[in-house]
Formats: structure tokens, sequence, C-alpha cells
């Protein structure tokens, strides 16, 4: 096995369990292991202290365990999954009449980082994020289906858009089991079509469930815009908790169609519903202020620590349109899925932007990712979504 020996003081994250190693924390390494294969970390006074996938850039090793003597080998794989399917099991998603709809691994937040599985009916979507999951895909897959003990049919593998293409591993996706075209999902007891092979993310935003389901709650005689909308998972909640009217916007066309076609799915010749395809700040601009119901889940404004700056801005100018033209009385969720922005950052350029609109805002609800999107301790970085409920008078 290669062995990785790191800088002297460099194993402090590690004893903490962080599951990462950095490659300037790296001294040496025996031979030359391939992007993917599994190495044996070491501390400077020669001491195993965890092993992981190896990858060339920033973050070198992604831990799998801290134990010198537990194989990486297909029991490896199923030990994982079961413990991740009975934590799902145990905290009541993953065995609900009226839901099918969750996420099984969380990368780091299961132990597994750079994988990433969610189930929908009867298919798993299962995506590589590190060259090592990558590698191991037909392992995990068979483990996948053997823990899921006649749950599944199907493992659709989506990876061609979240491996590093320098790596030159050439990802198709594609079913490694079964091959269904059936793909509507229930979340909650509302259907959705999962648009696994063309979709964002593995087709669905899974980790908004929770926050649609509160939404639920606040949308009764209300009129909504729900900006940002791609499938219309807020607008399905939204129709269903008896909204007076509702509207999609998507600068994507093809977003725009599959909420349609979700919403004609749970609520067929309901008049209450309408969608466009326009960008949010020229929507946000000419909408008026017939609204009292406001949702903001833009994309993620930064996805690198660069963009900082210019995605705080973005957030503040966004919600600034909308404090400028909610209804007095009026409920605004809005949020931020952006890992490099923090909590604190993400409050602060709302209040700016309610500061700016000098109305009276109250905070309601301070929401976050839902339980089978779980936060590592040891690992902070991965709670990513942020989400404020405010009243505005
Ligand atoms: N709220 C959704 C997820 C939103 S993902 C859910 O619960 O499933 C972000 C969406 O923003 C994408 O569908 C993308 O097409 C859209 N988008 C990106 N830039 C936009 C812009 N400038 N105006 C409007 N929509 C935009």
């Amino acid at each position: 096995m290669y062995k990785v020996y790191l800088k002297p003081g460099k194993e402090e994250s590690l004893k903490r369990f962080h599951p990462w190693v950095f490659s300037g924390a790296i001294a040496r390494i025996d031979g030359q292991p391939e992007e993917g294969e599994v190495v044996e970390i070491y501390t400077s006074h020669n001491e195993f202290i965890a092993k992981g996938h190896f990858q060339i850039g920033s973050i070198a090793v992604r831990v799998l365990s801290f134990l010198q003597d537990e194989a990486i080998d297909a029991d490896f794989w199923k030990r994982k999954l079961a413990i991740a399917l009975d934590m799902r099991q145990s905290i009541g998603i993953a065995n609900r009449k009226d839901n099918d709809t969750y996420r099984l691994v969380h990368g780091e937040g299961d132990n597994l980082p750079g994988l990433v599985i969610d189930i929908y009916n009867r298919t798993a979507v299962m995506q590589a994020h590190s060259a090592g999951m990558h590698l191991d895909r037909m392992a995990i897959a068979d483990a996948l289906y053997e823990v899921m003990e006649g749950r599944i049919d199907n493992i659709y593998y989506k990876s061609e858009t979240t491996l590093p293409f320098k790596a030159d591993l050439y990802p198709e996706n594609g079913f490694l089991r079964g091959g269904s075209t059936d793909n509507i999902a229930t979340e909650y007891g509302l259907k959705f079509y999962i648009d696994w092979l063309k979709g964002q993310k593995t087709g669905f935003f899974v980790d908004q469930r929770e926050n649609r389901a509160l939404l639920e709650r606040y949308a009764s005689g209300r009129s909504v815009l729900n900006m940002f909308c791609y499938t219309g998972g807020f607008s399905v909640y939204a129709m269903r908790g008896g909204a007076r009217m509702v509207h999609s916007v998507d600068s994507s066309a093809k977003a725009i169609d599959l909420t349609n076609k979700n919403i004609a799915l749970n609520f067929p010749d309901d008049t209450r519903h309408t969608a466009y395809a326009e960008d949010a700040f020229k929507y946000l601009d000419h909408m008026g202020d017939r609204y009292d119901l406001i949702i903001l889940d833009p994309p993620a404004f930064a996805k690198h620590r660069d963009a900082l700056r210019n995605a705080l801005q973005g957030y503040r100018r966004l919600n600034a349109k909308v404090f400028e033209k909610i209804q007095p009385g009026g409920i605004l969720f809005t949020f931020s899925c952006s890992q490099a922005v923090n909590k604190d950052q993400f409050r602060t350029a709302v209040f700016t932007a309610a500061a700016q609109s000098g109305r009276n805002v109250r905070i309601l609800h301070q929401l976050t990712q839902p339980a089978d999107h779980p936060v590592n301790i040891y690992h902070p970085e991965g709670e990513y979504l942020k989400g404020l409920v405010l009243y505005v008078e």
C-alpha cells in the first residue's frame, strides 16, 4: 500500500477526525499512487493515522477510515451504507408511507467523502465527487443493491459534471443496475418527476424538503412568488397549503416546463398557478406589490472563496428588491446554498438589505439542511444550506 507521510504537526486535524489531508501537509509519498487509489497516511513520527482516497489537487486525501486494519473492500462499503440506511430509518425518513425521496449518503456527513446517493422511489442516483469514489463505483453499487434489500431496482450513475476533468476519468452517466424510465418519486405525499438524466445535482433538490414543508404551513390564502423555482418544489407545497395564487419564476425554460409538469401531476386543472421563464432581477423589478409570500432560493452565488464579495452583493441586491415590494405582513423565505458564504455573512447581507428598505423585519425561523444531509461534527464545512424566514411589516 502507498504511504503518505505528513509534515511535522500536520496530523493535528486528523487526530480530531477531520476527513481531509491538504496537499501542503504532505512531506513525501512512498511510491506513485494513481488518482483514486487508497493510500495510508503516517505522521512524521511514522505512526499510522488514517487511510483514504488519493487525488491530485488541494485536497490530496479524503479519509475513509481511521483504523489501520480496516480494508476498503466489499464489506467496508456494505458496512458504511448499512450505517447510513440505519440512520435514515431511525430518524424516520426512510420508512414513511408518504415519502420515498431522501438522501442516503451525504459525503463527509456520512464519513464517505466524495460520495452522494439520493433515493427516488425504486431508483438510487449515485454521484462521485472524487476520483476514488469513481474508481470504486461498481463495488459501491453492488453493496448498495444488497444493503437496500429489495427497496430499489435501479442504480443510475451521474458523475459527468462532478469529477475533476483533468483526472482523465471519462465518467459516463448511465445505469449500473436496472434501467427504468419511471421517474416519479413521492415527497411527503406530493409527486415529482425527477430528471436524473439532465437535471441539476442528482435531479432534485432533496435538501429543501423540510423547508418546503414549513412553507406549506404559511401558504394559506397568500399570493406566492417562488423565485428560482427549478422543479417547482416550493410551488407544489404552496398549492397544497392553500395559497390563493402561486407564480413560479426561473430563467431556464426547461425548469419552467418541469415546474408546470409537477404542478399538473399534483393539481390537474387547478388555475391558481402560472410559471414564467425570466431573469430573477428583471422580474423583481417589474413585479409590483402583489405578493405576500416570497421564496428566494438562488443558485450558489459563490462556488469559491474568491467570489465571496460579489456573492454577498448579489444576496443583498436580491433581498433588497423583495423588501422594497413585498406586501405589509408578508413573509420571505430566503436562502443561500453557497458553501463559501457562512451563516453570519449571509445574515449580514440580508440585514443590510432590510435596513436599506427601512422596514420592520423579524426573524421567524433560521433554517438549514435536513437531517438526511447530516453535518459531520469534525467537518463543519459540511454545513452549506442557510435560510431565514422573515416577517416584513
Ligand atoms: N428552489 C429550487 C432549487 C433552485 S436551484 C428547489 O427547491 O428545487 C436554482 C435555480 O435558479 C435553477 O433552476 C436555475 O435555472 C435558476 N437561475 C439561475 N440564475 C437565474 C436568474 N438569474 N434568474 C432566474 N433564475 C435563475
